[in-house]
């Protein structure tokens, strides 16, 4: 049996001969060995949980104490929260502020895209993270540094932020499996909000079971997240090893019962025919599970990058507001006067994307646009939220794929940001409808890259999602 303080150690050596993938902005492995060494001491005494002395690293979008709190922006270059964001805290050591600590220990803090607005880790003004398939090629993003982290054996097993795509994309670009879940299951307090009625935190590990032991344990109710969920209390991992239907013995069908709904829109031009003819091989293998495979329709779901692009970059541009050198974060040097300073700090604080955003945001919410663009897109939302409620009367559980192709070069689509939001086009409408979806590796393209196929569940359904991935894998 090995201590929670050799396995931090095994990690911690780990990270450090791993430098070249840029997954990590922060370690502190002082930090880390104290932590480990208070869950030895629970293990020891008999007060540990199924989690306690494990790693776990986490997305530089969750503040922590301890560990330096960036977001991947130079805005907030150094600097130090006082407190720890909720999820820091739920999978943290225990204490009497803290009773419901899993006591697991933290590694540090991964690397992603600037505020997590971005598809390929690409927006980081720390670096790209390379994808541990091929060097060459971008990670995903934005949680690129959370995936690389267990693509190349850095952390067991990592948090993420997930506003149109981040936990899914990259998970699926190196080979893993995360779940966003449900709008509001877990607490947004001290993740650094991009935009708020999207933004929703998960796992990302080696496997659903994996998953499913963090998100129980992530998951809480939170009086200081408005929109946070009442506590379920739930074992997400519950049906795991269950049949779909209770009272089936039948071992060779336990899917039995279950309906997997096909959008055709997901299945359309566009999608590369590797990933194609894997997501449709894996739906084979979920039929001969025992699932039957049904033709449903999301109609909007070209619509959806649209939408986001004009509700994301809305609140972003809100939320953003709070980064005006004086509370904290960066400072220009040298400035005339208030608005110089504030015009100085945020020109050498954000990056490129950062500020296209803020400024599409401020443009749709200006008065004469609001009505054009920012209304007709919440308008949309609604929509797109009621076309997945209206599938859900055909099936259980949605199948696709994660993204239109396999992890792409570097620079590739860089240049040009249309092209970039054209990935997300599987991903967003899920976080428009506030849906627990999920990334499950399905298979490899040509060239030895990994390919992700995504399952979509009904609000509140992620332990059942969980179980289809399970039986899957
Ligand atoms: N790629 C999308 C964006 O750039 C989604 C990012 C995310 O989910 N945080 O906004």
């Amino acid at each position: 049996e090995v201590s929670s303080i050799e396995l931090t150690q095994y990690f911690l050596d780990r990270i450090e001969a791993g430098k070249r993938w840029n997954a990590f902005l922060d370690v502190n492995a002082h930090l880390s060995l104290e932590q480990a060494s208070k869950a030895d001491l629970l293990i020891s005494s008999g007060q540990s949980g199924p989690l306690t002395g494990i790693p776990v690293a986490h997305k530089d979008v969750f503040v922590t104490r301890g560990w330096k709190s960036t977001a991947a922006s130079k805005m907030l270059e150094g600097y130090l929260s006082p407190f720890d964001a909720t999820v820091v805290a739920n999978l943290g050591m225990p204490s009497e502020d803290n009773p419901r600590g899993a006591g697991m220990v933290c590694l540090g803090k991964t690397n992603m895209d600037e505020f997590a607005m971005g598809s390929s880790n690409e927006n980081s003004a720390y670096g790209p993270v390379p994808n541990p398939w091929n060097a060459e090629c971008v990670s995903g993003g934005s949680s690129g540094g959370s995936a690389a982290a267990v693509a190349a054996g850095l952390a067991p097993i990592t948090t993420g932020s997930d506003t149109g795509g981040s936990i899914r994309q990259p998970a699926a670009f190196c080979g893993l499996t995360g779940i966003k879940p449900s709008y509001g299951r877990v607490s947004r307090y001290g993740m650094i909000a991009y935009a708020s009625s999207l933004d929703q935190a998960g796992p990302m590990g080696k496997t659903a079971e994996d998953c499913a032991m963090l998100l129980t344990a992530m998951s809480s109710h939170d009086p200081r997240d408005s929109t946070s969920l009442a506590d379920s209390g739930e074992d997400y991992g519950r049906y795991l090893q269950q049949a779909w239907k209770a009272g089936n013995t039948n071992v060779a069908k336990p899917l039995e019962g279950l309906r997997i709904g096909l959008p055709k829109e997901f299945f359309a031009e566009g999608l590369a025919e590797e990933v194609a003819n894997s997501v449709n091989t894996a739906a084979k293998a979920l039929e001969a599970l025992g699932a039957t495979l049904v033709d449903v329709s999301l109609p909007k779901t070209r619509l959806s990058i649209p939408v986001y692009y004009v509700l994301a970059p809305a609140e972003a541009s809100s939320n953003l507001s709070r980064f005006d050198g004086v509370r904290y974060g960066h400072r220009a040097a040298e400035y005339r006067d208030l608005s110089d300073m504030y015009k100085k700090s945020r020109t050498e604080g954000f990056g490129e994307e950062v500020k296209r955003r803020i400024m599409i945001g401020s443009y749709v919410l200006c008065h004469g646009y609001y009505d054009a663009y920012y209304l007709q897109a919440q308008k949309i939302r609604r929509i797109i939220a009621a076309d997945f409620q209206a599938a859900f009367n055909q099936c259980d559980v949605i199948l696709g794929p994660v993204a239109p192709d396999v992890a792409w070069r570097f620079g590739e689509k860089s240049k040009d940001p249309v092209q970039m939001y054209l990935e997300d086009i599987y991903t967003l409408s899920t976080n428009l409808a506030g849906l627990p979806a999920m990334s499950v590796p399905c298979g490899f393209n040509k060239n030895n890259l990994p390919i992700g196929m995504q399952l979509i569940g009904n609000y509140f359904a992620e332990a059942r999602l969980l179980q289809v991935a399970h039986q899957y894998q």
